[in-house]
C-alpha cells in the first residue's frame, strides 16, 4: 500500500470515526436537551391552562369547550379529569365519546399530580396510541382536586433530530471529500519527495559524488541529510582504500622480488610483474591452479604443504630454463622461496591461502661457487710449490747437502719454487686489491706509446732469449684516459703471455688506433692462438687453456685475469679472438683522451 493510499485511508478513517462520534454525541444531547427543553415547556403551559381553567365557574359542564379552546391556545391536547379520574374533557376526543374513555385516575401523571400538584411522564397513549409527553397539575376545586393534562407529541423533537442527522450525515460527506483531497495534496507533496530521495538513492549506487540536497527542517530533509552524510562517507572510504590498493599495486610492481597469492581454493589470487617475469608466465594466471602455470613439482608441493599446515616454510627450488621462443629468463634459475598461510579472519579452518615470495639466489649461488673454486684453485696452486721446497729441503738435510752438485739442483729448485710461490702471493695480493678497489686507480691522459714502449722494454730481454721480436707499432700521441701502472700492468700481462705462449722465434705486435673517443689497443702473436672453446673462460682466475704446459711456464693462471679487472675498472673492454696469423689476438678498448685533459 502505496503512502497516498494509506494517507487517504487515514483520512477517510478519521473523518468517518469523526462523524460517528460527533452523531452519537450531538444527537443524543441534542434529544435530551430539546426534550428537557420541551417538558419544562409543557409544564409552563399546563399551569397557564391550569389557570384558565380555574377561572371556570361550573368546571363540568365547560370542560368539553375549555379543552378545545385551550387546547388550540396551548398548542397541545388538554384533557380535563374530575376528581373521581372521568375525563370530563379532551381536546383530541369527541365530546360524545368522552363516555367511552376508561378513567384517567391511575394515569402515571395524573396520580402523581393528585399527591404532588404536578406531575410528569412519556409513555404511548392509550387514547391516541402515539408517543406522547404529558404534564399533569392539579387544581383544587371545592369538589375535589381537578387534574389539568397537557399532552404533546414529541414529533417535532424526532424530526430535529433527525435533521441534525441528515446535516452530519452531510457534513461528513463534505469532510470525506475534503480529507481525501487533504490527503491527495499531503501524498503527493509527500511520497514526490520520497520518490526523489529513491531515485537519488539509486543513482548513488553508480556515482558516489550525487547528492540529494533536500531544503527544509522536517524528517524528510533529514533523511536527504542522513543519506548524503552516508555517500559522503562511503565515497572517503572508498578513496581511502582506492589509495591503499593503489599503493598495495605499486609496492607489488616494483618489488624485484617475485610474489605469488593463492586462496583457499588453492588458485592463484595474485602474481607480481617479477613473478612473471621470473617463472616465464605467460597471460593471466589469477584463477588458475598453479599447477598449470607454474614449472615446477616442488614449489607445488610446498604451497599445498603450506596451505595444509598453516606453517610457513621455505624451500630452495631449481626452475628449468625456459624453452626457446618461451617466455621466462634463459638458463636454469635458483629460486629460495618463503612460503606463509595468509592469515585471512574469515578462514579459521581448513587450507588456507598462501603467499609466497620468491628470490632468485641464481647469480649469489654462483658467485660462492666461484669462492669455493677459488680457494679450491689458490689451495691448489700453492700446494706444488710448497711440496717441492719441502721436498727439496729435506732431501738437502737428509745429506745431500754434502754433494755439492746434488746440493746446488736442490737449492735451484727450491729458489724457483719460492720465486713462484712469490708471484703467485703478489697476484693474489693485486687481485685482492683490485677487487676490493683498494687501490684507488687515478684516470688520467696517458701517451699510449710511451706507455706501450717503457712495458716493452723491460720484458725484451725475456724475448730475446727466445729470439721473439716485439713490434710496438703505436702513433705518437695517441691518447687514452687511464691509470699508469693499471696501464704499465695490463701491457706487460699480455706482451709477456705473448712471448711466454708461443714457439721460440715468434713475432708479437702492439698496435693502437682510434676512433670515436675510444682507443683500440691490440697484442697480437703469431703462436699456437688459443682454441675458440676457451677464449671466453682465459680470463678466468687460475684458468689456463693446457694447464701442465702453463704451469711450467711458471705462469699463475691469474695475470688474464688481472688484466680484465684494471681494463673494466678503468671502464674499458677486453676480449681475446684469433689473429690472421693464427696466433692470439687480445683487443683492449679505453676511453681515449684529448690532449690537455687533465692528469
Ligand atoms: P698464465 O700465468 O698462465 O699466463 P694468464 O691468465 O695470463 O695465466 O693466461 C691464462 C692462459 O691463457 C694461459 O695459461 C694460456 O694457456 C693462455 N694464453 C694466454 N695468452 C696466450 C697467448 N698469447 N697465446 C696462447 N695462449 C695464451
Amino acid at each position: 500500500m502505496g503512502i497516498r493510499s494509506k494517507l487517504i485511508a487515514f483520512a477517510v478513517g478519521i473523518a468517518v470515526l469523526v462523524a460517528v462520534v460527533f452523531d452519537g454525541y450531538v444527537v443524543k444531547t441534542l434529544g435530551a436537551e430539546l426534550g428537557q427543553h420541551t417538558e419544562a415547556d409543557l409544564a409552563v403551559r399546563a399551569a397557564l391552562v391550569t389557570e384558565s381553567v380555574a377561572r371556570a365557574r361550573d368546571l363540568a359542564s365547560e370542560a368539553t369547550a375549555l379543552a378545545a379552546t385551550l387546547s388550540e391556545r396551548a398548542g397541545a391536547r388538554v384533557t380535563l379529569i374530575d376528581p373521581a379520574g372521568v375525563v370530563r374533557g379532551d381536546s383530541s376526543v369527541a365530546p360524545e365519546r368522552l363516555g367511552e374513555l376508561e378513567p384517567h385516575a391511575a394515569r402515571d401523571e395524573v396520580a402523581d399530580a393528585r399527591h404532588h400538584g404536578v406531575g410528569r411522564s412519556e409513555r404511548v397513549s392509550r387514547t391516541t396510541q402515539m408517543r406522547m409527553l404529558y404534564a399533569a397539575q392539579r387544581l383544587d376545586r371545592p369538589d375535589g382536586p381537578w387534574i389539568v393534562r397537557l399532552a404533546f407529541e414529541p414529533v417535532a423533537i424526532d424530526r430535529s433530530l433527525s435533521a441534525a442527522h441528515a446535516r452530519v450525515v452531510q457534513g461528513t460527506w463534505l469532510a470525506l471529500a475534503l480529507a481525501v483531497s487533504a490527503a491527495l495534496v499531503g501524498a503527493r507533496a509527500l511520497s514526490g519527495r520520497l520518490v526523489y530521495l529513491t531515485g537519488v538513492a539509486r543513482e548513488m549506487r553508480g556515482d558516489l559524488s550525487r547528492r540529494a540536497r533536500v531544503q527544509g527542517r522536517d524528517e524528510i530533509a533529514a533523511l536527504g541529510g542522513a543519506l548524503d552524510d552516508l555517500a559522503e562517507s562511503l565515497e572517503r572510504s572508498r578513496r581511502e582504500l582506492g589509495g591503499e590498493g593503489e599503493r598495495f599495486g605499486a609496492v607489488l610492481e616494483s618489488m624485484r622480488e617475485g610474489v605469488l597469492v593463492t586462496d583457499e581454493r588453492g588458485d592463484i589470487s595474485l602474481v607480481n610483474p617479477a613473478l612473471s617475469q621470473l617463472l616465464g608466465i605467460r597471460g593471466d594466471a589469477v584463477g588458475r591452479p598453479p599447477i598449470e602455470v607454474l614449472r615446477s613439482a616442488s614449489l607445488h608441493e610446498l604451497l599445498e604443504e603450506v596451505a595444509l599446515a598453516r606453517a610457513a616454510a621455505t624451500r630452495e627450488i631449481e626452475i628449468a630454463p625456459a624453452a626457446p621462443g618461451a617466455a621466462g629468463p634463459p638458463g636454469r634459475r635458483i629460486l629460495v622461496v618463503n612460503a606463509a598461510p595468509l592469515a585471512l579472519p574469515a578462514q579459521s579452518r581448513g587450507a588456507a591461502g598462501v603467499v609466497a615470495v620468491f628470490f632468485d639466489v641464481t647469480e649469489l649461488r654462483r658467485i660462492e661457487g666461484l669462492q669455493r673454486n677459488f680457494i679450491a684453485n689458490a689451495s691448489h696452486e700453492l700446494r706444488t710449490p710448497v711440496a717441492s721446497i719441502r721436498a727439496s729441503s729435506e732431501t738437502l738435510l737428509g745429506g745431500a747437502l754434502d754433494d755439492p752438485d746434488a746440493a746446488r739442483d736442490f737449492t735451484e729448485v727450491i729458489e724457483r719454487n719460492a720465486a713462484r710461490l712469490h708471484r703467485l702471493v703478489n697476484d693474489l695480493l693485486d687481485l685482492s686489491r683490485i677487487e676490493g678497489r683498494e687501490r684507488p686507480l687515478s684516470q688520467g691522459s696517458l701517451d699510449l706509446a710511451a706507455q706501450a714502449e717503457a712495458a716493452v722494454a723491460l720484458l725484451r730481454g725475456r724475448a730475446r732469449e727466445k729470439g721473439t721480436e716485439v713490434e710496438v707499432d703505436v702513433a705518437p700521441g695517441t691518447l687514452v684516459t687511464a691509470d699508469p701502472r693499471a696501464l704499465d700492468q695490463i701491457l706487460t700481462n699480455l706482451v709477456d703471455n705473448a712471448i711466454q705462449h708461443t714457439p721460440d722465434g715468434s713475432r708479437v705486435v702492439v698496435r693502437a688506433r682510434g676512433a670515436n673517443g675510444r682507443v683500440l689497443l691490440e697484442i697480437e702473436d703469431d703462436g699456437h692462438g688459443i682454441p675458440a672453446a676457451h677464449q671466453a673462460r682465459v680470463f678466468e682466475r687460475f684458468y689456463r687453456v693446457d694447464q701442465g704446459r702453463a704451469r711450467a711456464s711458471g705462469g699463475t693462471g691469474l695475470g688474464l685475469s688481472i688484466a680484465k679487472h684494471l681494463v673494466e675498472a678503468m671502464r674499458g673492454d677486453i676480449s681475446v679472438t684469433t689473429g690472421a696469423a693464427g696466433g692470439a689476438l687480445f683487443r683492449v678498448t679505453l676511453p681515449g683522451a684529448t690532449a690537455g685533459a687533465p692528469r
